[in-house]
């Protein structure tokens, strides 16, 4: 098969083994950087052009787009789909797992458990929306923050007043959240590929923090999960419409939460953590799945 990766640069761990597997495996893949890719958009015959040629014949395009280029990534990704190429993930799936906001409301309304959240623009209460949480000590998550930056934990109610305030003063949308104490400082990702967890790592945050990611200084290490997680898991990237997804897990008293659904999970720290060759795991789901003109989505969105 002819695979796109579309990847804004081959060198990273995850396009790299991603290369590799398509190879071992006896495809041709070819990386693509998104924003280099232009696109001519025409009823009959859509195209994808780079480097001054026609782009066709793609198989299956494989998209690993970063948050900061979602929108221009997602259009050429639906380039591709219509003209006939098998995505990984579509296009209307990245775009609504990156909206934080409409990806808990679609969960909450499938009954997948979360921690209380609230969302805010501007609100004239801010002890209402704290209440709302249920109190302090609560989590702020600025909604455009990744990899920990913008998320805050505020012990007291005093203390989450003033984060809220100065958060506001930015015009800055914020959540709200639930500080789930218990999760001890650790979480739990699921890799999920079609309907299957094919691997899981807990990342547990340095002494004396409470985000686990490895950025912040996280380790990661192997976990069993229980069959409850697995299917909060597989049903959360089902709600979300992904093939492919890194399903955030935070263990609670009342059963997993689910904190996050990740459209492009990074397989560097879950293939150490794991010994499993994920990327093969990912380029075998494409044999077996990938037909051409196979994108589902219905209506106008
Ligand atoms: P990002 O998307 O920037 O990684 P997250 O929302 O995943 O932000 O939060 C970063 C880390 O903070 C998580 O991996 C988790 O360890 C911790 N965390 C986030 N929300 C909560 C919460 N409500 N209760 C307890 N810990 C949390």
């Amino acid at each position: 098969m002819k695979i796109a990766i579309l990847s804004r640069n081959k060198n990273l761990y995850s396009t790299r083994r991603l290369i590799e597997a398509c190879g071992q495996r006896g495809h041709e893949p070819m990386v693509l950087d998104v924003l280099r890719c232009y696109m001519e958009v025409v009823p009959s015959k859509p195209e994808v052009h780079f480097k001054g040629e026609a782009l066709t014949s793609f198989d299956a395009v494989i998209p690993r787009i970063g948050a900061s280029v979602t929108f221009y990534g997602t259009a050429v990704l639906r380039q591709f789909e219509m003209m006939g190429a098998f995505p990984l993930n579509e296009s209307v799936a990245i775009t609504r797992s990156r909206d934080k906001l409409r990806s808990l409301q679609l969960l909450s309304r499938k009954g997948v458990g979360l921690p209380s959240t609230g969302f805010a623009h501007d609100p004239d209460d801010i002890q209402d929306l704290i209440k709302m949480v249920g109190g302090a000590p609560l989590v702020i998550k600025l909604l455009e923050g990744t990899q920990g930056i913008g998320v805050v934990l505020a012990e007291t109610k005093k203390a989450a007043e003033s984060v809220i305030e100065a958060f506001m003063g930015l015009k800055a949308h914020i959540m709200v959240q639930e500080y789930i104490k218990e999760a001890g400082g650790a979480d739990i990702r699921c890799f999920v590929i079609g309907d299957r967890v094919v691997a899981t790592m807990m990342r547990q945050a340095l002494p004396g923090e409470f985000r686990s990611n490895l950025h912040r200084g996280g380790s990661a290490s192997l976990v069993r999960i229980t069959p409850g997680e697995r299917a909060t898991a597989v049903k959360a990237a089902k709600i979300m419409g992904l093939n492919v997804a890194g399903v955030d897990l935070l263990r609670s008293e009342r059963g997993p939460l689910v904190m996050e659904v990740n459209s492009s999970p990074g397989l560097e720290g879950i293939e150490k953590a794991s010994g499993k060759d994920i990327a093969g795991m990912i380029v075998e789901f494409i044999e077996k799945t990938a037909k051409p003109h196979m994108t589902k989505t219905r209506g106008a969105g």
